[in-house]
């Protein structure tokens, strides 16, 4: 019982990364369609560590999903981007570790984040 309940749990985790996926092959698709080029060689994705998306359920759902599409053989590429954030007191720029979000600078908690959040598509390339 417990292990069903665990396993459905996993499954709404990784729905985001499946709807993604779904989205980032059908992007490779019609890129494919426009180029006309037979088959995606590598997709470079960037992915930030704020962007709400793990970079190993993503790679997992992909392997799964390439299956017979124009991205069967096409290696991912993840480059992760670190999380930056601007203080609104002094303007100091800073990257961001273990979630601080605290100016080094004057101390200050008013921040906004500048950098981390990207999800995209940077590079296909293909043959
Ligand atoms: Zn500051």
């Amino acid at each position: 019982m417990t292990e069903i309940q665990e396993n459905v749990l996993a499954e709404e985790i990784r729905m985001h990364e499946y709807s993604i996926v779904q989205s980032l092959i059908a992007t490779c698709a019609r890129v494919a369609r426009e180029h006309t080029v037979e088959r995606i060689v590598k997709v470079h994705i960037t992915v930030g560590k704020m962007s709400g998306v793990d970079p190993h359920f993503l790679e997992t759902a992909y392997r799964f999903f390439r299956e017979e599409t124009v991205c069967e053989h096409a290696e991912l590429a993840v480059d992760i981007e670190e999380i930056e954030a601007r203080c609104e007191e002094c303007t100091n720029i800073f990257p961001v570790k273990d979630l601080c979000f605290v100016c080094p600078v004057c101390k200050s908690q008013q921040v906004l984040v500048t950098k981390g959040k990207t999800l995209l598509v940077t590079h296909i390339e293909a043959q």
